[in-house]
Formats: C-alpha cells, structure tokens, sequence
C-alpha cells in the first residue's frame, strides 16, 4: 500500500513539476519579449509627510501590460525575472522610466520632490549599477537628492560587507536609502548601525493590525528605534482612518497607502498631488 502511494505521488509531482517548469520557461520568454516590445508601465504611488501634510515623495512600481492578461503585478513576475537574470535589463529601464519621468515633472515645472524606485537583492549585486545610476541622473539633469533606492533586508543580510560600501557610495552621491518591508526579513539590529540608511519603511503586515495592541507595540517601537539611530519612519499599507491616527501618535513620520491613494498612472498622479513650484 504504502509502495502503490509512493509511486502515486511520485507521479503526480513530476507531472506538477513538469507543468510548473514548462510554465515559468513560458512566462521567462514572455518576460523577455516584454522587455523587447516595452510591456512594461509604471504607477505612482505619493508619500504623505505626516508632520506637514505636504507630499513626501514618491514610489515608481513597475506593472505589467500582458497583450492577454492585462495588467500584471510585480509579484507575479519579480521573483523570476531575479533568478533568470532579467531584473538587471528590467532595472534598468524601471530606473530609466521613472527618473525620465521624474526629469519631465521637473521641466514642466512642478515642484521638485523625492522618487523612490525599488531595487531588488540582484541588481545591488550587478557590478554597473552604480555607474548605471550616476549615468541616469545625469542624462535626465536629475539632482541625486531626489532619488531614493528602496532596498529589502535580505540583500544586506546576505552580503553585509558588499552592502555597506555600495550603500556607502550611493550615500556620496548623495542619493536617499530606505529599508523596505522592514521586520520581515530575517533582521539584524547589527546591520542598522553599520549601513547608511536614511528611512525605514514599517512592512504593511503590521500596519494592517492596527489599531490592534500587539501590532502597535511593534510599530511603536520600530519608530522608536529608527529615530534613535537618526532614520525617519515610513509607515506603508496604510488603508484606514484609525491607522493613520494611530501612526501620527506614534511619532511615524510619513504614511503611504490606499488611503491616500493606489499608485496611479503618471499622469493621474500628477493633476491629483502635483504642484507647481512657486
Ligand atoms: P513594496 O515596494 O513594499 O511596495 C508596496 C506594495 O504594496 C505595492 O504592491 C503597492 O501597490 C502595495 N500597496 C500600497 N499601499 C497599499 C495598501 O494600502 N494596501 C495594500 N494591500 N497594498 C498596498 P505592488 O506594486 O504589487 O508591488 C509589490 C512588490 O513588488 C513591491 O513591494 C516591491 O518589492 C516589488 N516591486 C514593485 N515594483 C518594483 C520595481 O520596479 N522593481 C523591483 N525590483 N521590485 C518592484
Ligand atoms: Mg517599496
Ligand atoms: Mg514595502
Ligand atoms: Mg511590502
């Protein structure tokens, strides 16, 4: 018996395995061709500061316009765009859309504000970012005040040393840096005090309980910690009311989320919260 369902699982995962692995070479070649026919689209998400009530900034995530699907998330392609590879050509042209868009905004005149662009774990490990970055700025007259690079703690868990003199470099430039979905990587309070970083972003995980007492303990003291070591906090996923207020109390000092507003085509975000420079 025991031998008769062995082999019956056997067989049902490797017809599982086949099916996945044909899957994801199918959506790898997609992803490619995306690349190609520039399927690739972004949306903007604002930042409002808490203290002043003026926008803080901005987040560029990429979307996806699938020809059949329709519009595809990140999550759906992210992860395997890093282990083929792609996310390097994929950055690359997410960082070059948004700071274009960002030098555009800047030339028609709005006031100037802080773009924040996603960087994943495989492209901090791609040796041209840097120079990629520098080039960037400049082709589009960026400052590089305004540009932030949101990164996740895995990658700096992962290469503590790297990390530090990249992180380092980007903070000569004078570019901003934000750990991303903080508390949900496998965290060190070690590498805080050792790595350049000028915000923390509280992952939505514990804002969505709020105003619940455990996730409030938690996101208070992230918010402590963070102002103790000199980082202001960025509260993401924010979606209610009650929320809002209570990361106000806290001291939190920028909140995004659905109650603000979803990310929104560019120039969507722009008529709703930009404005022009006085
Ligand atoms: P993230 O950087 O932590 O971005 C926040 C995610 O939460 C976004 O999902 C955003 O649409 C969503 N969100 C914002 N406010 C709320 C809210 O109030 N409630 C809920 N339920 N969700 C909210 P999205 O756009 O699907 O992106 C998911 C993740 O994919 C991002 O998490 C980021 O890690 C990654 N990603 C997105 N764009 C890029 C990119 O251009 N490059 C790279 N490397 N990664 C990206
Ligand atoms: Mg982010
Ligand atoms: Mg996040
Ligand atoms: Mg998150």
């Amino acid at each position: 018996r025991a031998k008769n369902l062995g082999r019956n699982r056997y067989a049902f995962y490797t017809s599982e395995l086949t099916a996945d692995a044909h899957q994801r070479m199918a959506l790898e070649n997609e992803l490619r061709h995306a690349l190609e026919r520039d399927e690739f689209t972004l949306v903007y998400q604002p930042k409002l500061n808490l203290k002043n009530g003026q926008l803080d900034g901005v987040e560029a995530l990429v979307r996806w316009e699938h020809p059949q699907r329709g519009l595809v998330g990140p999550e759906q392609f992210i992860a395997l765009a890093e282990e083929t590879g792609l996310i390097v050509e994929l950055g690359r042209y997410i960082l070059d859309s948004a700071c274009a868009q960002l030098g555009a905004w800047l030339h028609q005149g709005f006031a100037p504000m802080r773009l924040a662009v996603n960087i994943s774990g495989a492209q901090l490990r791609d040796k041209h970012l840097l120079k990629n970055i520098e080039q960037v700025l400049e082709r589009y007259q960026i400052p590089p005040c305004y540009l932030e690079l949101e990164i996740t703690e895995d990658f700096v868990m992962d290469h503590q040393r790297e990390s530090v003199t990249l992180l380092q470099q980007f903070r000569q430039l004078g570019i901003h840096l934000s750990i991303d979905d903080f508390g949900t990587g496998y965290s060190s309070m070690a590498y805080l005090k050792e790595l350049p970083l000028d915000t923390l972003k509280i992952d939505r995980s514990f804002v969505s309980g709020l105003p619940g007492a455990q996730d409030a303990a938690i996101t208070q003291s992230i918010i402590v910690l963070a102002h103790n070591l000199g980082m202001s906090v960025v509260a993401e996923g924010v979606e209610r009311q009650e929320q809002k207020i209570l990361l106000e109390q806290q001291g939190c000092d920028v909140v995004q989320g659905y109650l603000i507003s979803r990310p929104l085509p560019a120039s969507q975000f722009a008529k709703s919260f930009l404005r022009h420079s006085a």
